[in-house]
């Protein structure tokens, strides 16, 4: 195979280390070796245009708006990107105060401004608060079975709903409010879809629901766009580190590899691109999504991957979470309004839904976060939506999505006259082909020793050279899977990792894990 030239090769200079993803992981990762001074020969190689990942910001509506990651869940001292977000002052000043890092949020949804019903009535706010208090209750409850023996059922959703089901028996009121409440809760269980990343809570294991680490903090976003803080990791990486549309088609690993510049050096890992390309290096930190890995997983290792890691990665969950932003030209919603909920008075979570997608699958949808404006002629909804409704969005025009969202709020609002969005723009994570879906989960069947497990490095014995494959990337943390924070501490995990290696000596400020 014929390698590629280019930054330090071929000098000698230490070992050559080569980064697989330029998301916030791969980026941490370099960032900290680039540092050191034994890794002069590092390279990142990007499978797409830009850098960051599913931290995505786009210019839209006259400002910023974040297609992938949105807050900083849990702002505060413990919290890296909370760190580097402050220190390269990228933050409001509110976001800063030590009010803001010490308030305890629970990793609950705030409460929506308003709730509309599917009968064009809002649901009452008594109502709506009495609902959450009893969900987010439920919620706090599944923590107790982390590490237990005995869960009384597999999942959460499960869990959930048999409490539900047993509280629900002894409500006194008449059949139409108790149908709303189970409504109201059906909404509830699809934030939590959308915080989780999954199509149902019936997929996420029950025990360890609660190794989920929340912060302190309350979580806040990046006025200028939360890339600002990828582009800033980027400045600071020599120029040609990063290769950018070079996809990574395959991992070989346990050889034992030659190129032709340099004379007799044997490297035990060769990264061959789409491209044909083909990069020798003594290390590699694979940071690719896990969907990404879960497609590619027969083609993307050679060797494969040991069977307990591949099992890992099978049996770890990976799900779709979308947003969709629409632009309107008038508010139609009070100017104090944040969050505007959508109940679908004819669903409820102890009940199935067997209708077709395309006829149903805006019933997913949470409702919809009201953007603070950028200028005064402005006015965004941003909409969230999980699972295979999700899914099924994606492969709608976009034209389909403002006409169903559309009649949506027509009916929700009870008003038919109300003007359409001048635009909609949405994400569509799980058919970018270097993502396939949004952030991992603990599914049923599996536990916190898989995401342990895709963590280790390869090879496992030690026998042959060490540390040839390392893994990053948000789906290899533990307690903070799924979010950026997680993701930037796996990297700096795995590069710090590199660095006692190839540096006995070094102070290093983890552990990370
Ligand atoms: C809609 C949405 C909302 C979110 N909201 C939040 C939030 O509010 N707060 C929060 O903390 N987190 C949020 N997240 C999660 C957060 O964005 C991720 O956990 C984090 O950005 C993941 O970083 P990463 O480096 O692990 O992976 P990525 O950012 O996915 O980076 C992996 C990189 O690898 C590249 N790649 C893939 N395959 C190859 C290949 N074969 N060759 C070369 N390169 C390859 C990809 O192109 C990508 O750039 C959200 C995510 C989504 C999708």
């Amino acid at each position: 195979m014929e390698s590629s030239g280019g930054r330090a090769e071929g000098s000698g200079r230490g070992p050559r280390v080569l980064v697989v993803g330029g998301g916030i992981a791969g980026l941490g990762a370099a960032q900290r070796l680039c540092r050191h001074p034994a890794f002069p020969q590092l390279r990142v190689l990007e499978a797409t245009a830009r850098a960051g990942g599913r931290i995505r910001s786009e210019r839209g509506f006259g400002g910023v708006v974040e297609l992938g990651a949105h807050w900083i869940h849990g702002p505060s001292q413990g919290n890296p990107v909370f760190q580097l977000a402050a220190k390269y002052q990228l933050l409001r000043e509110k976001d800063l105060s030590e009010e803001n890092q010490l308030t305890e949020t629970g990793g609950h949804v705030g409460l929506p401004s308003v709730s509309y019903g599917s009968s064009g009535v809002s649901v009452s706010r008594e109502l709506v608060v009495e609902m959450a208090s009893l969900f987010y209750g439920l919620i706090d409850q599944t923590r107790e079975f982390l590490h237990s023996a005995d869960a009384p059922v597999p999942s959460v959703g499960e869990y959930l709903k048999k409490e539900i089901r047993q509280r629900a028996a002894s409500w006194p009121e008449d059949e139409e409010t108790r149908k709303l409440k189970l409504a109201v809760l059906n909404s509830f269980f699809n934030v939590e879809c959308c915080v989780s990343g999954t199509h149902s809570m019936d997929l996420v294991a029950l025990v360890p629901f609660g190794e989920y680490t929340v912060l302190p903090g309350l979580d806040c976003t990046f006025p200028g766009g939360y890339q600002g803080l990828t582009n800033h990791i980027m400045a600071s990486l020599p120029e040609d580190v990063i290769v950018f549309n070079k996809p990574v088609k395959t991992v070989h690993w346990n050889g034992s590899f030659k190129e032709a510049s340099s004379l007799g050096e044997t490297f035990p890992v060769l990264v061959e691109c789409e491209d044909g390309a083909c990069f020798p290096a003594h290390h590699v930190i694979v940071t690719v999504p896990l969907g990404f890995l879960k497609e590619h997983l027969d083609t993307f290792f050679e060797p494969p991957l040991p069977t307990e890691k591949a099992e890992a990665i099978r049996k770890m969950g990976f799900g779709t979470n979308n947003k969709i932003f629409l632009e309107f030209e008038e508010p139609f919603w009070e100017p104090d309004c944040q969050y505007i909920q959508v109940v679908w008075e004819d669903t409820s979570p102890l009940e199935d839904v067997t209708s077709e997608l395309r006829h149903v699958w805006f019933k997913k949808l949470i409702g919809f976060l009201v953007l603070p404006s950028f200028d005064r002629s402005v006015h965004v909804l941003c909409g969230f939506i999980a699972g295979l409704e999700s899914e099924f969005m994606e492969s709608l025009s976009d034209e389909d999505v403002l006409l169903s969202l559309t009649q949506v709020l027509r009916r929700v609002t009870g008003n038919a006259q109300l003007p359409a969005p001048r635009s909609v723009l949405r994400s569509r994570w799980h058919s970018a082909p270097y993502t396939r879906g949004s952030y991992s989960y603990v599914a049923v069947g599996s536990t916190g020793d898989d995401i342990d497990q895709l963590a280790q490095p390869l090879p496992t014995d030690g026998a042959e050279a060490q540390l040839q494959i390392l893994f990053a990337g948000e789906a290899t943390h533990r307690t903070f899977y799924s979010t950026t924070h997680g993701a930037l501490l796996s990297g700096w995990r795995e590069a710090d990792r590199l660095i006692a290696l190839r540096d006995p000596q070094a102070q290093l400020p983890g552990p990370w894990l």
